[in-house]
């Protein structure tokens, strides 16, 4: 999946990455996506903190 190369203040907890973008429309947006392999886990979220949230309570479906 390609993903938008404009990723700022991109974090790791655990396997998941959290990073914000712009959405090009003026806002930003904060999406969580988790690296494990085979997982596919990712998810937008409006606040930075429910994306953070979303990341620490992750769990891999299998
Ligand atoms: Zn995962």
């Amino acid at each position: 999946m390609a993903r938008p190369n404009r990723f700022y203040d991109v974090i790791r907890i655990g396997p998941v990455q959290v990073g914000s973008h712009y959405d090009g429309r003026g806002r930003t947006k904060h999406t969580a996506a988790c690296t494990a392999p085979g997982c596919g886990f990712s998810a937008d979220y409006r606040d930075r903190s429910a994306a953070e949230l979303a990341a620490r309570t992750h769990r891999c479906s299998p």
